[in-house]
């Protein structure tokens, strides 16, 4: 039989009637004639309030026990949407990760998936299942302890299983029915797109649009599925949402196709640290064995032997970072003045193809912020795309002047 997956973010499966809802669209595709697997999120907030009561418990938490906690979120809802497609006499079970067993590495809270062994939901379809809801976000570690997949990890569940059972297509649905220029609760004049192509995508959401998690977007891309962006809360049609394909498959092309913003960074800066070969190692490699996850950096001009250096990193990891200098410094790894903090900092970046092309883009996004009277603290830039640190308080206002300033509500 034909097979399809179809994932429920949070808002999807905020409560019963929702559950009912969504069940409601996974049973219209029974009907049709499809197997399904189902992914499902943590009742919307949920996530939230379990990785809150971790911190509460223990502020340098073990991973471990973070994902303990915070995978049991999606227990709940994988269990309850099971009984509500078996209230509706859709034959359905549940599974958790472990079940499956989805397997990955044993990077706690970022894990990444080897392996999704078939046998044990194939033997289920074989016996008349038509329904395998499998709870997202969580897997097994070689050791055999829950991992999670890191924020937003259920679209990557999702693809995964996609590519590893052969749907025709997986289906996201969302609370927004589709992917748009920019995130529609910021900008009014956002536009929807009927399609993406993989690698705006992937730039999109590394640079914070979560409508979809970056890792999911690499697994589509890489085993080619099918993957649609669209809404639960609506009548879906065979062309409703927006469809993330190849860069040959769109005819529309904008230089630039959308704007994304991350709303809690920090920007740390060194003062005074030696000037000399290893530096960057001493300093980075510290950072990264604390698990803090570094974005931009720059290293400001050298005076007699000594330096500044600047990173980014997400606001809540600020203690994180700081604890790892200090370490770093007092075992003589690394020899700094200062360490100073700005935690009311934001990244908005603009994303586009049309960039490889065309010159010109970098100065139409810093006179757009200029003329709104943003100041910017960090640039970065890529192939196809610019990145800019700017405090947290001028960040919609960006976002809204960028979309501007490249047209996005027009279709090029
Ligand atoms: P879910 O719980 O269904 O996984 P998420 O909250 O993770 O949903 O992602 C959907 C949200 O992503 C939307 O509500 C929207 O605010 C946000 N978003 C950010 N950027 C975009 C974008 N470019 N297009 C659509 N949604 C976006
Ligand atoms: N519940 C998890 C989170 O909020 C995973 C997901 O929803 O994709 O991050
Ligand atoms: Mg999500």
């Amino acid at each position: 039989m034909p097979l399809l997956v179809m994932k429920f973010g949070g808002t999807s499966v905020a409560d019963l009637d929702r559950i009912r809802n969504a069940a409601g669209k996974v049973r219209r595709e029974v009907e049709r004639g499809y197997d399904v697997i189902v992914i499902v999120s943590a009742m919307s907030g949920k996530t939230n309030e379990l990785v809150g009561w971790v911190e509460q418990t223990s502020p340098m938490f073990d991973a471990r026990e973070y994902d303990a906690v915070v995978s049991s979120g999606e227990n709940v809802t994988a269990g309850l949407m099971a009984l509500t497609l078996q209230e509706m006499d859709v034959p359905a079970r549940s599974w958790q990760g472990w079940q499956v067993p989805l397997k990955t590495t044993s990077a706690h809270s970022a894990a990444r998936i080897e392996e999704i062994p078939r046998a044990n939901i194939d033997a289920k379809f074989a016996e008349g299942m038509r329904v395998a809801v499998v709870a997202g976000f969580q897997g097994i570690s070689p050791e055999g302890r829950i991992t999670t997949l890191g924020r937003g990890g259920s679209d990557t569940t999702a693809v995964a299983f996609a590519a590893a059972f052969g749907a025709e297509r997986c289906d996201i649905y969302t609370d927004v029915d589709g992917v748009y220029t920019t995130d529609p609760r910021i900008e009014d004049k956002a536009r929807k797109l009927d399609k993406i192509a993989f690698e705006e995508m992937l730039e999109l959401a590394s640079l914070g649009a979560k409508v979809l998690q970056t890792r999911s977007v690499e697994l589509a891309m890489r085993y080619k599925v099918r993957l649609r962006v669209l809404s639960s809360f609506e009548e879906n049609t065979e062309n409703s949402g927006t469809l993330v394909c190849d860069e040959e498959d769109i005819m529309e092309k904008n230089v630039v196709s959308g704007v994304a913003y991350v709303r809690d960074e920090a920007k740390m800066t060194l003062i005074s640290v030696a000037d000399r070969p290893g530096i960057a190692a001493a300093i980075f490699g510290p950072l990264s064995d604390a698990g803090v996850n570094v974005d931009m950096i720059v290293q400001n001009i050298s005076e007699e032997g000594r330096t500044d250096m600047t990173f980014s990193c997400p606001v809540n990891q600020v203690a994180r970072a700081e604890k790892a200098m200090q370490d770093a410094k007092e075992k003589g790894e690394i020899n700094f003045h200062d360490l100073v903090a700005d935690t009311d900092v934001a990244k908005v970046s603009v994303v586009g193809i049309g960039m490889r092309s065309h010159a010109g883009v970098a100065s139409q996004m810093f006179k757009a912020l200029s003329s709104e009277g943003i100041n910017i603290k960090v640039i970065t830039t890529s192939e196809i795309k610019i990145s800019v640190l700017i405090d947290r308080k001028y960040m919609e206002l960006a976002v809204q002047a960028l979309h501007d300033a490249f047209g996005l509500d027009k279709a090029a």
